[in-house]
């Protein structure tokens, strides 16, 4: 039989997360909405916290941070690691507030990459940075073998020369983990991903975006003139190994799909609770006793939502659970972000709906949901993208075949 609980190991931590989401990040929600750019200095006190437990040896699983596909060997038996972790408090945090958890100091998707592609003496080295992740260009971005941006080696370093646009957390970060390439004429094996520290020379912030949701997010715009970066920030090998492809830096995605799908997980989750509880208040009982058919049509529709809900969540975990065990889960991955990703926008949208003039109001946070749950199906590829690669892979297509 399967056992569809959570592991018993995580639910002090998936309890705690709640905890936190209900009491120190839902008060500050509408404020850093309403104030679009001012860092959420309250999330200082939070970040030392999650610091704390990392440094006490457990996992914070808080954040982007703590993912990493290890490359030793599976030991024997059935793992819920740092990816379980991460997904199941993730979502939780999410609950509270999406905007928010992306501004925690330390736990940005650049620490992924790091997690994700760094050797052990790069792990050491670029420990405890509050790293973001830089890859859209002004002409890239769901094509991202395309990019534009190169980096030349010169002596002991690399010269970046390029634009990087909507980079979360490109201003509030300590670290830009930049995709660049070695060489456009060799595709996209050529492409590496480097560690620019803030303030090298060379590396400018232009701007700010003002966007729909996810407000309290800061989303820069970076500029790489003549950048120098030392030649041991390249992540992972110098190698253009053509056989392998782009398969190094997209094994970040591994890794950070799953977290974003339990991004629109908690923030979905969000929205039911509280449509569940406006619908009650109205009078409106959902019955998980009786068919929806025989309900009210709000009564109906809340329990489809549900029931999709749970199916997106599924899938999160599975793959999670699939990096914590060494399997290749790409497939799997872009599954969850795909089906939560749609999910996500389909039920915070359809939650505004059934509450009305309450729900379109900003007296609830049911339309801030809306709008904060539309990126998780923008960024870190694109609903379509995730589906083109699910096509590929089921179909047993490259790339160059499946466009
Ligand atoms: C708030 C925010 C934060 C972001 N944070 C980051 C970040 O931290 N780092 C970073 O590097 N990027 C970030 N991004 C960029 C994000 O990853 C890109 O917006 C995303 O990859 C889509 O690229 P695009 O906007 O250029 O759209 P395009 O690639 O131009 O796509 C436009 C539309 O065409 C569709 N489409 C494209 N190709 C195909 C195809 N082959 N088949 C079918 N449909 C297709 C897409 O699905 C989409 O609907 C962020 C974006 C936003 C809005």
């Amino acid at each position: 039989m399967i056992n569809l609980d959570d592991p018993k190991k995580l639910v002090q931590l998936r309890d705690q997360a709640h905890q936190v989401a209900m009491n120190m990040l839902r008060p500050i929600s509408r404020k850093y909405d309403a104030a679009e750019h001012a860092y959420p200095k309250e999330l200082d006190l939070l970040a030392a916290m999650i610091d704390g437990i990392a440094e006490s040896g457990a996992s914070s699983g808080a954040g982007a941070a703590g993912v990493r596909r290890d490359d030793e060997e599976p030991k024997p038996g059935v793992r819920n690691g740092t990816n379980l972790a991460s997904v199941m408090s993730i979502a939780e945090m999410c609950w509270g507030d999406v905007g928010l958890l992306l501004s925690l100091p330390r736990q940005g998707l650049g620490n992924s990459a790091i997690a994700s592609v760094a050797d052990a003496e790069q792990q050491e080295r670029f420990a405890g940075l509050w790293a973001s992740m830089a890859i859209t260009e002004p002409g890239t971005g769901s094509d991202s073998a395309n990019i534009r941006t190169t980096a030349r080696l010169d002596g002991d370093e690399y010269v970046i020369n390029g634009e990087k646009i909507y980079v979360t957390s490109g201003e509030r970060c300590d670290a830009v983990v930049v995709w660049a390439t070695l060489d456009r004429s060799l595709g996209r094996a050529a492409i590496k991903s480097f560690v620019v520290m803030k303030g090298t020379p060379g590396m400018e912030v232009e701007r700010l975006e003002h966007k729909l949701g996810i407000r309290s997010s800061d989303t820069a715009a970076i500029r790489f003139v003549d950048c120098r970066v030392p030649r041991e920030n390249l992540l992972g090998s110098p190698e253009v190994d053509t056989s392998q492809g782009f398969a190094g830096a997209m094994a970040t995605f591994d890794n950070t799909r799953p977290l974003v799908a339990a991004m629109a997980i908690g923030c979905a989750r969000a929205s039911l609770d509280l449509t569940r509880d406006l619908l009650e208040r109205a009078g409106v009982t959902i019955d998980y006793d009786r068919p929806a058919q025989v309900q009210s049509a709000a009564a109906a529709t809340y329990l489809r939502m549900e029931a999709d809900w749970e199916s997106a969540r599924l899938l999160m975990l599975q793959a999670a659970w699939m990096a914590d065990n060494g399997k290749p889960n790409s497939l799997e991955a872009s599954m969850a972000k795909a089906k939560a990703g749609r999910v996500g926008s389909d039920i915070t949208l359809s939650c505004v709906e059934l509450c009305g003039s309450i729900g379109y109001g900003e007296g609830e946070l049911l339309e801030k949901w809306a709008r904060d749950s539309k990126i998780l199906d923008i960024f870190e590829g694109t609903q379509q993208i995730q589906q083109l690669i699910v096509a590929r892979r089921v179909l047993g297509l490259t790339s160059a075949e499946l466009k």
